[in-house]
């Protein structure tokens, strides 16, 4: 980290300053879940990802410029190999204050491995993507996961003592008649419930997408038949609205990226796992940060790279079904950019 502008904090030309970095660590994953990978992935060569060392530097020069949330994701971030000690690296910055989260989204299946670890490191809380309670149909949407796995990952971090939050794709068809049941399971288990609307990415099939589409404000309306819903004020900078569930007290979120604007808060941007800076999920626009990294053993590079990148971040995205067919698509796999 250069001395000089570590203190400077990262403030977009909106005056947007940017507290959160979200992180892929990698492309690969033990699950291929159909929305988000084919079946038959080419992964990206090794040399290609930034090492763990690199991903060190770069997470630590934008702590040093006032990122304090940290997400680390994927693909699936606890298959890379070594994470931990990753892990163990940027718990540094939580002892040191400068960090006051750091945290992960993971598919669940290696939780029953490391969430005792992860959670004597100072983390705190995990997303855990889990969008249906049926073994079949799990096996189904993720093609090579197995749901025995994933709930005892889950059990795990709560014995751990980690917050879970569920993360359910809302996906027409399939999970819409586990609505209540995923809602009173978390209920039960004690854990957050949010709710993602598909996105547009990658190059699957287009009709798919569009016949898997679950807007979500359908979703809520059949939430509202069973539940009162109070609306919370409480926003994360990002695309989650929240609502309390006023017979259980449960907080369930909504991640509406294509028919809420959120972006006037945007609090955040995005590296995927070869050190491609976005300063928005939903536009082309990226920063190589890993030629700067390689570049020079310095920080300097790096840190004017992110500064020059960040005053380029756009006021938004352009993310649109309402016209019946995919219009601001992105051509690039939420398992690259880490969702
Ligand atoms: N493997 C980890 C997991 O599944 O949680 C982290 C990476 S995954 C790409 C991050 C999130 O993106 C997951 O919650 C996943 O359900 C979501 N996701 C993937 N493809 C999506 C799509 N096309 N639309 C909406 N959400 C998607
Ligand atoms: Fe893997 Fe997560 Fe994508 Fe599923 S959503 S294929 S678990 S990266």
């Amino acid at each position: 980290m250069s001395p000089q502008t570590q203190t400077v904090p990262l403030v977009d030309p909106f005056q947007r300053a940017i507290s959160y970095l979200r992180v892929s660590v990698t492309d690969r994953c033990d699950f291929r879940c159909t929305y988000c990978m084919s079946e038959h992935m080419t992964f990206l060569p090794k040399k290609e990802l930034l090492t763990l060392e690199e991903l060190d530097r770069l997470c630590t020069s934008f702590i040093g410029m006032g990122v304090e949330k940290l997400r680390i994701t994927g693909g699936e971030p606890l298959v890379r190999k070594g994470i931990m000690t990753f892990f163990e690296a940027m718990a540094r910055h939580l002892q040191s204050g400068a960090l006051k989260e750091l945290t992960l989204t993971t598919n669940g299946s290696q939780l029953g491995r490391f969430a005792e670890d992860l959670a004597a490191l100072g983390i705190r809380r995990v997303n855990v993507s889990l969008d249906t309670l049926d073994p079949q149909k799990f096996a189904a949407i993720t093609r090579w996961g197995r749901l025995p796995q994933v709930l005892g990952g889950i059990e795990a971090a709560k014995a751990a003592g980690l917050r879970v939050k569920i993360n359910a794709v809302a996906l027409k068809g399939f999970n819409e008649e586990e609505l209540f049941s995923l809602t009173e399971w978390c209920a039960r288990e004690g854990h957050d419930l949010t709710w993602i609307e598909v996105m547009p990415m990658g190059e699957m099939g287009e009709e798919m997408r569009l016949d898997q589409y679950w807007p979500l404000k359908d979703l809520r309306a059949r939430l509202a038949e069973r539940y009162t819903l109070t609306d919370l004020a409480e926003r994360t900078g990002g695309p989650a609205r929240y609502v309390r569930l006023e017979e259980t007290g449960q907080k369930i979120g909504f991640i509406t990226p294509l028919t809420h604007n959120f972006c006037e808060s945007c609090n955040r941007v995005r590296v995927t796992c070869t050190g491609e800076l976005f300063m928005c999920l939903g536009q082309e626009d990226m920063a190589d940060l890993r030629a700067p990294l390689r570049a020079s053993a310095d920080d300097t590079a790096l840190e004017a790279t992110i500064r020059a990148a960040i005053a380029r971040k756009p006021k938004g995205h352009d993310f649109d079904y309402s016209r019946q067919k995919v219009a601001g698509q992105v051509n690039r796999h939420m398992s690259h950019t880490g969702g």
